[in-house]
């Protein structure tokens, strides 16, 4: 697959939103075509982790929307360079890649993402850097707040207990002790939360492509988008009616 002629086809920025419930594939998706297109990698659950995390070390109650906002928008984060479909998270000096990750944070990460003033927060820090290369940007509202006007809109899902028991190996292989029916009774209640919640739900926008994974792997999925990308004419802006009207 060529990944230059890809790359060229839109003047702007490339965006391409990955959006889907935990487990559906798209982190892994997302890393393998950002590396296979050469475009930067976003993931934008870090960001609602990140906040979550330095709310629960400074022992800030997750009611306390004011203190959470402040949180997210002094929040010195930063990503490393992908490498070998990984990525590390910073905050300041820290190395919290793996800190981010843990089942209580997890567990607690919800507060965050249901709490509209952080999310004005982290979707501003997205669109600021994401304007500047573009990006393969995942996360669960991408194609409906973040970046709407993105012709390339992909959600992904499979069935739940799939999902379940990606998780599950995921957290074996990471040395976590994990059972596989409280990963599944945690995916099921993560899930609700986030397609009930009031500001941004899990949904697809109404121009995305949905791809079931269920029967895909991580490779075929990426291969299928990028064959989709092709096939996607980017929006050109529209030609201004007045006469003479011209930009610099
Ligand atoms: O993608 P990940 O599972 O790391 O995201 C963690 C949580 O952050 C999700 O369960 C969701 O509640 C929240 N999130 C969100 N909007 C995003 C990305 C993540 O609400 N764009």
């Amino acid at each position: 697959m060529p990944t230059s002629s890809l790359r060229t086809q839109s003047a702007t920025p490339m965006i391409i939103a990955m959006d889907g419930p935990a487990g559906s594939g798209k982190s892994t998706t997302a890393r393998c075509l950002a590396e296979r297109l050469k475009l930067p990698y976003l993931d934008t659950g870090a960001m609602y982790r990140s906040v979550t995390l330095v709310a629960m070390e400074q022992k800030v109650p997750f009611t306390d929307q004011k203190k959470l906002a402040r949180i997210a928008a002094e929040l010195p984060l930063r990503f490393g360079a992908l490498k070998d479909g990984k990525q590390k998270v910073w905050i300041g000096e820290r190395d919290v890649t793996a800190d981010i990750r843990t089942p209580e944070l997890t567990a607690n990460v919800h507060h965050a993402a249901s709490s509209p003033a952080v999310r004005k927060e982290l979707v501003n820090l997205q669109r600021r850097v994401a304007q500047i290369d573009g990006g393969v940007i995942e996360g669960r509202d991408i194609g409906t707040v973040v970046f709407p006007k993105t012709p390339y809109k992909f959600y992904l899902d499979a069935d739940v207990r799939l999902r379940a028991r990606r998780r599950y190996n995921e957290l074996l292989a990471a040395g976590v002790k994990a059972d596989y029916e409280a990963v599944l009774k945690d995916q099921k209640i993560r899930d609700h939360r986030d397609s009930t919640r009031k500001v941004a739900p899990l949904k697809p926008a109404k121009d995305a492509i949905l791809l079931d994974t269920t029967e895909l792997t991580i490779p075929a999925t990426a291969d299928k988008i990028q064959d989709l990308i092709l096939k996607i004419r980017p929006r050109r802006p529209a030609k201004s009616a007045k006469k003479g009207r011209r930009s610099a």
